[in-house]
């Protein structure tokens, strides 16, 4: 079956959506995007995702080229178009193009390119990853310092999960001034003393959808939560460690640099947290 893509207003097959040369996603990394989980058929959190992505373009002074509703259809329409029961929907959002190369914007009413597809991932849910847990490395976090806007300048994560697999691990953790800011493409946590110990919103970090969830998941729950930035020392000698993102849910992290967090084996903690947070997820998708 031919991958339907949305772009600029069309449905259209993959090999057929096409983008200038010009375009500023292409030339400068001039866009922002968001990735929206379908499990089941349904959206996780959209609203949520939807929220983000008007920041960073209004962050990026960017206009907006669809609203909520419009967005939410074309989600839709691409999880029936491409039969999607557990998947991901990527969205891209550039500047568009006038047609030539300039630092400077392009004239007010260049259009902006909207582009959408779909990834599907059947069992997305039950990961073998999450019984295993995952390692990490720690490197050090030399991307700009505007992280809570979610571009697609995305060259230094890439290097960053690259350096991962080259040390045989799953991904790495970012540190900048003795900190870790986060994963490649995931939040961080650690637990110590059964706190929940997370880095603070700010320009360091982005401000991850499932993040606030857990978050909320986890405080609905009685369990005390830190947010603060906290040292690689406290991660080796952390009781728990995880990750989240959209597409991971709440994953394990069992090793740090080569040194077992904990038990080494997937903790409680964050083995109640993935099952709340899916739970709950599944039950608000749309
Ligand atoms: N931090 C970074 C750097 C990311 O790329 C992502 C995922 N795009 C996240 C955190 C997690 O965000 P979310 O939970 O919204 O997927």
């Amino acid at each position: 079956m031919t991958r339907i893509v949305y772009l600029n207003g069309d449905y259209l097959p993959e090999n057929e959506a096409k983008i200038s040369i010009f375009d500023r996603g292409f030339l400068m990394a001039d866009g922002v995007y968001e990735v929206t989980t379908v499990l089941g058929g349904k959206l996780l959190d959209f609203a949520g995702h939807a929220k983000r992505l008007e920041r960073s373009l209004s962050e990026l002074e960017m206009d907006k080229p669809a609203g909520f509703d419009d967005l939410l259809e074309i989600h839709r329409e691409l999880v029936r178009a491409n039969d999607i029961e557990d998947g991901l929907i990527y969205l891209q959002i550039t500047r568009g193009s006038d047609g030539d190369r300039d630092f400077a914007y392009p004239a007010a009413g260049t259009p902006a390119t909207l582009m959408l597809f779909t990834q599907s991932k059947p069992g997305l849910a039950t990961s073998p990853a999450a019984q295993k847990g995952i390692k990490v490395i720690s490197i050090p976090d030399q991307r700009w310092g505007r992280r809570d806007i979610k571009t697609v300048q995305l060259l230094y994560p890439s290097m960053g999960k690259m350096m991962a697999k080259t040390a045989g691990c799953d991904d790495a953790w970012m540190i900048e001034d003795g900190h870790v800011t986060e994963g490649t493409s995931n939040n961080a946590y650690i637990i110590k003393n059964g706190r929940i110990i997370t880095r603070h919103l700010g320009n360091e970090i982005l401000h991850g959808i499932t993040r606030a969830a857990v978050l909320r998941f986890a405080r609905e729950a009685q369990m005390e939560v830190e947010e603060r930035a906290f040292t690689l020392a406290e991660a080796l000698a952390a009781d728990e460690a995880f990750i989240t993102s959209a597409s991971a849910f709440v994953m394990p992290v069992v090793e740090i640099d080569g040194v077992a967090v904990g038990s080494g084996a997937p903790g409680p903690v964050a083995s109640r947290l993935r099952e709340i947070y899916i739970d709950e997820s599944r039950k608000a998708a749309v």
